[in-house]
């Protein structure tokens, strides 16, 4: 008698029951090798497995490249694409209107640094919930490669000029402006990334992830700080992350002397084996400190650099009703004919 046999498995899926297909965007158009194409893969993944049910997510952008990638991932959930420097309005509009989305912002450091730089400020101060990555090569690669405002002092374009103005630090700006998650990485270090991505996902507030992007054709060559071999040299992690999610048992082994813990608004847990002694990322004033003497001795420190999951956020400031506004009925948001009558009399 035949020995019975096992039916192939079927694609993983995960707990909406969809598979990692279901995720997927359309076919990339941009350079083969750029670091935006591996950030995509990551988004991914961090939505597939987190069971981010993908109608649930707004994707927002502005100009450049960085600002056409979220065409290649999440086909299903809805998408803006805003004028340059100005996906911060438009993403605040989209979540006080429905607080229930899941805000993704994708901008480069073009859009975000320079024509964006007010949009970016007044959006961090607010502390909006909305995971908004920066895709930073330092230069405007749909433009041919000129420097960006995040390029660092001295660093060369592929023309051998140096770059003579000091950068942005867009993690600073956030630490400082009162974002609530604050983080740096590298598209090439896929571990790192997908660990900070899914605790993104659990976090309610701004999230600001500066990720260093190489651009393969304008800035990947010697003299550049943003660069493959440049980050495979200079990247200095504060720790390693593990990110465990809400609906999964707590089982990671560490130690507690040399690893802090930090229980997301979900009920995840994000953990930071440190690498670096005394670094703590709820110290605020020490995640600055140790950002300006990294800058100074040339590292770029990546991991999670400062996380406050107690702050309210924008919503809750405003004490928005939990229905999204958008379905709320007019009878719900004018105010009844006596209220306004009452006012002119006042007036009166
Ligand atoms: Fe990426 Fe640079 Fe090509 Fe733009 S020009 S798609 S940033 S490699």
């Amino acid at each position: 008698m035949p020995a019975p046999t096992t039916p192939p498995a079927g694609p993983r899926t995960n707990r909406l029951g969809l598979t990692v297909v279901d995720y997927r965007g359309g076919k990339t158009t941009l350079c083969a090798g750029c670091g935006h194409n591996a950030i995509s893969e990551r988004i991914v993944e961090a939505m597939f497995e987190m069971g981010v049910q993908p109608e649930q997510v707004a994707k927002l952008s502005g100009i450049g490249c960085s600002s056409k990638s979220p065409a290649y991932f999440m086909s299903r959930s809805h998408a803006f694409n805003g004028l340059h420097g100005r996906m911060p309005s438009v993403a605040t509009g989209a979540v006080l209107a429905n607080r229930t989305l899941l805000a993704l912002g994708v901008s480069g450091d073009g859009d975000t640094a320079s024509i964006g730089i007010g949009q970016f400020v007044h959006l961090m101060r607010r502390n909006l919930p909305i995971l908004y990555v920066v895709e930073n090569n330092g230069v405007y690669g749909l433009t041919k490669g000129q420097f960006s405002a995040t390029a660092d002092l001295g660093s060369r374009a592929k023309s051998g000029v140096a770059n003579e103005l000091p950068p942005i630090d867009l993690c600073a700006m956030a630490i400082q402006l009162g974002a609530t998650f604050v983080g740096r990485s590298f598209s090439g270090d896929k571990r790192q990334l997908s660990a900070m991505l899914r605790a993104a996902v659990a976090h309610r507030g701004t999230v600001m992830l500066d990720i260093v992007s190489p651009c393969v054709t304008f800035n990947d060559h010697e003299g550049s700080t943003k660069s493959y071999a440049y980050m495979k040299d200079h990247d200095a992690p504060l720790h390693e992350l593990q990110f465990v999610p809400a609906y999964e048992d707590i089982t990671v082994d560490y130690d507690p002397g040399t690893t802090i813990d930090v229980t997301m608004h979900d009920g995840s847990h994000l953990r930071l084996k440190k690498l670096e002694e005394g670094y703590d990322p709820r110290d605020r004033v020490g995640a600055l400190t140790r950002l300006a003497e990294a800058s100074t001795g040339g590292d770029v420190l990546t991991g999670v650099l400062y996380v406050d999951s107690k702050a309210p956020s924008f919503v809750d400031t405003l004490n928005l009703v939990e229905l999204p506004l958008a379905t709320l009925p007019e009878a719900q948001v004018r105010p009844p004919r006596a209220v306004l009558d009452e006012i002119v009399d006042a007036l009166r």
